[in-house]
């Protein structure tokens, strides 16, 4: 089974600025990590590759610098690296970006599986997992906690819902998106770690994935920000409430009555 993971690369810093002309985050001297949706979307590869066999490809398009995460992906076990670099890709919104991974993944060839995390910690939009599918015209399951039972042609997932969980199966090839519950990533070791910085990672630019020029980057990207600003302040208060759990309670309720809260 060829299982291809997308992995982003985002800010570390919850503290990222906003460009007031572009309103795009100003990545330039922000320290980087691998997106933590993705570990989570990673180890559920290797795990399945562990059960029915195969090959864990990990994929991500960014700049240079990407080749990072996708090393530290290797050193969690993925198999194959390839990252998608270029001023053509740049500017591109989740519908360029989409497009562009799902040639990638073509191009990879032979896919029988697509994880990615439920949503990228800067972006935050959860929409490339969806464009990708659609993209490819594929079957998806978004917000995956568990991976019950997979086969050569089918895989049976539980994905949470706002009431409760649905029990899906999936004809493959197909998408999931995963949530941070499926399971605990494992920590490389530091051989594995050593000996991924040495693996080979596979760089395409537009031509290698054949990707069309007008369905990439900023041109080709719809989506316009018209404005960001920060979330507001909310002043928080901490009342420290003592004595049984069933006077707790009555003393918070009457708290927040008293606070207007209620
Ligand atoms: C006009 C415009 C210009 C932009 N220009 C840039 C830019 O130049 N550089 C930039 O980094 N962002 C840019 N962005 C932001 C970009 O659209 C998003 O970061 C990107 O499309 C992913 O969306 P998201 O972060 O909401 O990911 P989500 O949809 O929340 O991510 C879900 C999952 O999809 C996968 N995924 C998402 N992005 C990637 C990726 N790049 N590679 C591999 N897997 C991925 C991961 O598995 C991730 O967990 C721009 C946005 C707009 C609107």
């Amino acid at each position: 089974m060829i299982i291809v993971v997308c992995v982003k690369q985002v800010p570390a810093t919850t503290d990222a600025k906003i460009d007031p002309e572009t309103k795009r985050i100003i990545r330039e001297g922000t320290k980087s990590v691998l997106n933590p949706f993705d570990l989570y979307a990673i180890e559920e590869a290797i795990r399945i590759r562990e059960k029915v066999g195969g090959e864990v490809c990990v994929l991500s398009m960014g700049p240079e610098s990407a080749k990072n995460v996708l090393i530290e992906a290797l050193s969690m076990g993925a198999d194959r690296a390839f990252l998608l670099c270029g001023r053509e890709f740049a500017g591109s919104d989740t519908w360029a970006t989409s497009y562009a991974l799902s040639r990638a993944i073509k191009t990879v060839g032979g896919v029988d599986l697509i994880l990615c995390g439920k949503q990228a910690v800067d972006g935050d939009t959860a929409q490339v997992g969806p464009g990708i599918a659609a993209q490819l015209d594929l079957m998806q399951a978004a917000n995956v906690s568990k991976v019950e039972e997979i086969t050569s042609d089918a895989v049976t997932v539980s994905r949470m819902t706002e009431n409760g969980f649905d029990v899906l199966r999936l004809k493959l090839p197909a998408l999931l998106t995963v949530l941070k519950d499926i399971n605990e990533p494992r920590v490389p070791t530091l051989k594995d770690a050593r000996k991924a910085r040495a693996a080979e990672i596979t760089v395409w630019g537009s031509g290698d994935i054949g990707a069309d020029p007008d369905l990439i980057g900023l041109n080709a990207s719809p989506t316009r920000v018209v404005k960001t600003e920060p979330p507001a302040v909310r002043n928080t208060v901490t009342v420290k409430l003592g004595g049984e759990p069933a006077d707790a309670a009555k003393a918070l309720v009457g708290e927040m009555i008293g606070r207007g809260l209620l």
